[in-house]
């Protein structure tokens, strides 16, 4: 079979594909309070070419893909789009990406669609601190999703973005919360992909900071072990019923194991996070594009993968900016 391989040796088996660049929430970390550009819809890939360009990429060996945004759940039809994916039976797992705050009426579809994993980004317990970050009142909505996710079959991971000054007083009740829940936890280094929102950092909270710092509360944390191409590295305070982990997302310390790669809501192709997009999918697309023209464009591009995030933003003249909104997170 044909696949997609890098020169370092890296099979790529993971997609990430952004539905959309729309998103009903305004995170302070992802981008400032009125929002970003948006695109004309047009430009936006069509659920269709969503579905053909999956297709393509699965014949190559990807076998997991996540679905984010923006909001996913924001796109009319999101729900049916789900339902086709789930007929490639040459994907392993669905994974989405969210918010919560419009899902809850689609939790049982969502079991019996057999998506395999929800990451919901939850950065605060604590309602007004929710508001604050997020700039919208949905923290009950929020809530309730959690609750309701938790209790389903489906995994569930929290995604809890550190940010200094605003949370990092929470990392341990966030900690706590795996106590009595079969959850993973997960904190995730603040990035500058906030199309030029916060970033007034005080102290840096990077992987190490924040382990030191769960460890200086629970001294007897087990570390996990790791998923080659994991994201995130993963602890567990003994007898807990629930994980927690940390994402080194702008420390990059597990660029080696990368298996990813991101398509954005308007099809552009990015090797990495870090590096500024190579070519518009969407476009050699409606040009005509066959499917074998769109595997060799695939397998041409991912051979020249950058060997880490540090290179791939070096390229791009280190100016990384624009929202996780519009990259897809
Ligand atoms: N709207 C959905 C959500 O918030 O889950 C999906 C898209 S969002 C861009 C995907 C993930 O990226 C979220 O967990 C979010 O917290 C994270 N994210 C956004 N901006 C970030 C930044 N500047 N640094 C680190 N993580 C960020
Ligand atoms: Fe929207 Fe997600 Fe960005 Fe928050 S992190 S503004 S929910 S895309």
């Amino acid at each position: 079979m044909q696949e997609l391989k890098d020169k370092y040796g890296r099979k790529i088996s993971y997609l990430r594909l952004a539905i959309t660049d729309r998103c009903n929430l305004r995170c302070k970390y992802c981008m400032p309070a009125n929002g970003v550009d948006i695109v004309n819809r047009k430009e936006l890939l069509s659920y269709k070419e969503m579905y053909r360009i999956t297709r393509v990429l699965s014949e190559l060996g990807v076998n997991k893909i996540r679905l984010t945004g923006g909001e996913p759940f924001v796109r009319k039809d999101f729900m049916n789009f789900l339902e086709s994916l789930s007929f490639n039976d040459k994907l392993d797992e669905i994974n989405i990406t969210t918010n919560g705050a419009l899902i809850s009426k689609h939790i049982k579809k969502l079991e019996e669609l057999k998506i395999n994993a929800i990451n919901l980004s939850i950065d605060s317990l604590q309602k007004e601190k929710f508001a604050k970050i997020t700039r919208r009142d949905v923290f009950e909505n929020v809530f309730d999703t959690f609750e309701k996710l938790e209790k389903s079959n489906l995994k569930l991971k929290l995604n809890v973005v550190v940010q200094s000054g605003f949370n990092t007083d929470e990392i341990i009740d966030f900690v706590e919360l795996s106590k009595n829940k079969d959850i993973a936890v997960r904190f995730i280094e603040e990035m500058p992909f906030n199309g030029k929102g916060q970033r007034d950092m005080k102290e840096e909270w990077n992987y190490n900071k924040i382990i030191n710092h769960i460890n200086k509360h629970f001294p007897t944390v087990e570390t996990l072990l790791n998923n080659k191409s994991s994201t995130s590295r993963n602890f567990r305070i003994p007898n807990y019923l629930g994980t927690f982990g940390i994402i080194p997302a702008f420390t990059r310390t597990i660029c080696n194991d990368c298996n990813r790669i991101r398509i954005t809501s308007t099809g552009l192709f990015k090797n990495c996070l870090f590096d500024g997009g190579v070519f518009n999918v969407r476009d050699f697309i409606r040009n005509g594009a066959s499917d074998n023209e769109l595997k060799k464009l695939f397998i041409d591009t991912v051979a020249n993968k950058p060997q880490n995030g540090f290179v791939a933003e070096a390229a791009r003249n280190n100016d990384i900016s624009e929202s996780m909104s519009s990259i897809g997170g």
